[in-house]
């Protein structure tokens, strides 16, 4: 038996806590193995950078004021507190230190561990472009969130202050680089938002008259999703006036503009949307595959090392028919809740851990007001029905019955009056120079391309 640490430290670099099983990441698959091995009594530590579990389906619903942070989030402690064996972390795991079976903390601490869950998630990904995060912003955190919404209503904001017409258009130009489904997600929510609410708030500028460009490398939009889908859900969101832009790929992302199959669009606002790539901890445990993740076998154990394990979309999954597994929630739920309940029973009784087996529960994406899709082998549902299992299925998945109410609530309320309550711009207002002052180039005769008085524009606001 290893030895147990006598008195845990949380003061120096020193092994702090050892435990039967260490997870890193308390999200969608990470936090459903604590539940199992708390259940049994296993003794666990969960460790995450956050302090609290995200529902990322309905971050987009945050970054376009539809909902607050707190809505989609839950304190990791507060979902465990019953399961007593099971300890929280608060803290950044940054390496994984295999030979003396231990994790570090960027806090200089360590934890040891006999078996380790890695449910480390997936960081954005830029294709290799990552000077572009600067200028076009992921949704993955309750900041890239705040972050985004607070960027939105700004360009609405400034577009009101301008006298400039070129800027004005420029700044209620939207462009939004991916299609799959939170790209899809947040064109609609954009539109809607400033069509139906802020359309109503501004006096100088038409919000409803904003340019939402949706762009989307591949063929067609949701490439998950059957064509008939795909092309249902272009046909709604062009009703709501997005242009969608398929089989066209982004060449440039800079302050202010964005270079789509070759044209420069000046705009407003970049959402990036168009990819992800595994947690940067999996390469620590072995050879990666090109989306960064770390191949695991049947039983969600890393081929070659000793009682360590991945899952969820840190993890490369293939299925029993050879197919790999797409990175989303329902997969790292029940990976969790599968490695959970194995883990528990191994421990227990020393019995072999069966394979993993996924049941998908079908997919859905919204596509604009009350309208979604849902696919599921050959059913399929569109428009407003859709939509409201969506609606039910998303209620009924958020942990806490508060939330659940909450966010049924704010919906009901969305649905009758087109408003959107949590229309926050984060932070104090910091002045931003006006365009005008910018000194005009030398032929005064024609004015700075939109694209130049945006990039001094933010370059005078990043100073
Ligand atoms: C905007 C958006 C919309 C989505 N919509 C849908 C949808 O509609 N339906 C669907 O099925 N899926 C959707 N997904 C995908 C789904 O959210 C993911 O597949 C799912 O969250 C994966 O679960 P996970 O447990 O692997 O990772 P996550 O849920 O991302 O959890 C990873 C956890 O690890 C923690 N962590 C990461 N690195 C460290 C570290 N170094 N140290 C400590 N902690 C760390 C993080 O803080 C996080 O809590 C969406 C994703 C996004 C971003």
């Amino acid at each position: 038996m290893e030895p147990e640490q006598a008195s845990p430290r949380l003061d120096g670099p020193q092994v702090a806590r050892r435990s039967d099983v260490v997870i890193i990441g308390a999200g969608f698959a990470g936090l459903e193995v604590a539940k199992e091995l708390g259940r049994a009594g296993v003794e666990t530590i969960v460790i995450d950078r956050h302090n609290h579990h995200l529902f990322q389906p309905l971050l987009y619903q945050v970054a376009t004021a539809a909902l607050s942070a707190t809505d989609v989030a839950e304190p990791i402690r507060k979902v465990l507190r019953g399961k007593h064996p099971v300890q929280v972390l608060f803290g950044e795991v940054s390496e994984v230190d295999l030979a003396h079976r231990e994790v570090r903390l960027t806090c200089g601490h360590s934890v040891g561990f006999k078996r380790l869950v890695l449910a480390s998630g997936a960081v954005h990904g830029y294709f290799g472009h990552d000077e572009w995060a600067k200028w076009a912003p992921g949704l993955k955190t309750i900041e890239d969130a705040r972050h985004i919404r607070s960027q939105l209503l700004l360009t609405f904001e400034r577009a009101e202050r301008t006298d400039d017409p070129v800027e004005r258009d420029r700044l209620l130009s939207v462009a939004i680089i991916g299609g799959g489904p939170t790209g899809v997600e947040l064109a609609g929510a954009i539109a809607e938002l400033s069509r139906y609410t802020l359309a109503r708030d501004f006096r100088s500028i038409n919000p409803a008259a904003a340019k939402i460009t949706l762009v989307e490398a591949g063929p067609r939009l949701l490439p998950g999703f059957s064509e008939d889908i795909s092309a249902y859900a272009a046909s709604r969101l062009k009703r709501l006036g997005v242009q969608v832009r398929t089989g066209e790929a982004v060449g440039e992302v800079g302050p202010g503009l964005v270079s789509i199959a070759g044209q420069t669009l000046p705009v407003g606002l970049v959402i990036w949307a168009a990819g992800v790539s595994a947690s940067p901890l999996a390469r620590q445990l072995g050879e990666t595959d090109r989306a960064g993740r770390i191949a695991v076998d049947a039983t969600l154990a890393v081929p070659g090392l000793r009682d360590v394990f991945a899952l969820g979309d840190v993890a490369a999954f293939t299925d029993e028919n050879g197919e790999p597994l797409p990175g989303l929630a329902q997969v790292a739920k029940q990976q969790g809740i599968h490695l959970g309940r194995a883990l528990a029973a191994h421990i227990r009784t020393g019995e072999p851990l069966p394979p993993f087996r996924y049941s998908s529960r079908g997919n859905t994406a919204i596509v604009g007001r009350h309208a979604a899709v849902f696919e599921h082998h050959r059913f399929k549902v569109k428009g407003w029905f859709a939509w409201f299992a969506w609606a039910v299925i998303h209620v009924y998945l958020l942990v806490g019955f508060q939330h659940r109410f909450l966010v049924s609530m704010q919906w009901f309320w969305r649905y009758l009056t087109y408003d959107r309550g949590a229309r926050l711009i984060a932070g104090d207002y910091v002045e931003v120079p006006d365009p005008k002052a910018v000194p005009l180039p030398r032929d005064r005769r024609r004015p700075a391309p939109p694209s130049e008085v945006a990039r001094r524009e933010v370059e005078a606001a990043t100073e």
